[in-house]
């Protein structure tokens, strides 16, 4: 495997009876000659060797688009009526009302200067974002459903908002329109009014779970994570629900970075009693768990303790372990025995660990 060098590398793309140009650059050519592509709009492309009709490079070097260029495509790729929101760090494509719009990108604001500080006072290099981060809000569920339905399947119906590795987007829709909210309150027409709305204990579900999404397409873009890489589950979502408890009310900073996730504490410590030895390892070992719908949240929930537990107990070697999971290369698969290994190497005897591990998350309150 060769890892593409300075110039912009072009590529024709045969798929299903259709061509796609593709401008971007190469992160990895594999032995028979497919590639992984991200192109200029921040799209990961993986394209095997018999869909690849052909490839050149152009002198000129990588650069993504601007934010000009990137509205531009993304208003053509989407329905009619799509308008643009920027901010310093985001690009928002909305048809909804332009107050939820500028809700959305002070939300994100917030939140990307909490995670950045947070990152830099615990000695991670954190980068700028290559180009804006892409959100698209939909003005309602149904049409956010249709077109979720392509990353998400049949799942799309019961999730509000979603970050996709490959289009390295969030999608989500308008939640004041919600009926769960609706109901509630009437009128949501003004920041104010949005932002009472959302403060409310029944939208805290639904607006963590934006925060959290927003929170795995910063960790992609900062140089904290490697998309398409061999990162377990149990550390991007444990990250991901570490940074999803919003403070809605503090309008100068996010204060809720590293509090007691209680949901998420309730439900590991109910499991306490019926653990099984070994569990950790096999969180460790394996993404089953995490994905699989009959165990996933109670997956979740040690994904989040784990998480707490090291930032607070072991937040040097926490530190180190995340930069090596940054650096691995991509689309390169290991097994469950590395996982333990590269785990226990950083964190030591993993028996040991889980013991103080489980004492330690028993008692919190
Ligand atoms: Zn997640």
């Amino acid at each position: 495997m060769a890892i593409g060098t300075e110039g912009m590398d072009r590529i024709t793309v045969r798929r299903d009876g259709e061509e796609i140009r593709l401008e971007g650059k190469i992160l990895l050519t594999a032995g028979d000659g497919g590639v992984l592509l991200e192109a200029r709009d921040g799209q990961l492309w993986a394209v095997t060797a018999d869909q690849l009709a052909a490839r050149s490079e152009t002198p000129a070097p990588f650069e993504s688009y601007s934010s000009a260029e990137l509205g531009e495509s993304l208003l053509a790729e989407l329905p009619a009526g799509f308008q643009l929101h920027e901010t310093a760090h985001y690009l928002i494509c909305y048809n909804t009302s332009k107050a939820y719009a500028s809700w959305c990108g002070s939300l994100f604001e917030r939140l990307y200067g909490a995670s950045d500080n947070y990152w830099t006072r615990r000695g991670f290099e954190i980068h700028e974002p290559k180009g804006p981060l892409i959100v698209l809000v939909f003005a309602d569920q149904r049409s956010y459903e249709s077109f979720a339905k392509r990353d998400l399947g049949d799942a799309a119906g019961s999730i509000v908002a979603y970050y996709s590795l490959q289009s390295n987007r969030v999608a989500m829709y308008d939640l004041t329109g919600s009926e769960a909210i609706r109901a509630a309150n009437g009128r949501r027409g003004s920041l104010r009014q949005i932002n009472a709305m959302l403060s409310r204990p029944e939208a805290a579900p639904m607006v963590a779970t934006i925060v959290h999404e927003a929170t795995h397409q910063i960790a992609y873009n900062s140089g904290l994570q490697k998309r398409y890489t061999d990162v377990p589950l149990w550390v991007s979502e444990g990250l991901a629900i570490y940074f999803e408890t919003p403070d809605l009310k503090s309008q100068r900073g996010w204060r809720g970075i590293g509090q007691v996730n209680r949901p998420r504490l309730a439900t590991f410590q109910q499991n306490l009693a019926g653990r099984a030895p070994g569990s950790l390892a096999r969180l460790l070992s394996s993404d089953t768990q995490m994905r699989d719908v009959e165990t996933a949240a109670d997956a979740y929930a040690e994904a989040w303790a784990l998480t707490f537990y090291l930032m607070r107990q072991r937040p040097e070697q926490y530190a180190a372990y995340l930069k090596m999971l940054a650096k691995k290369e991509h689309l390169v698969w290991g097994n469950g025995e590395e996982r333990l290994r590269e785990f226990q190497t950083h964190f030591g005897d993993i028996q040991e660990l889980e013991a103080d591990f489980v004492a330690t998350m028993a008692k919190l309150r």
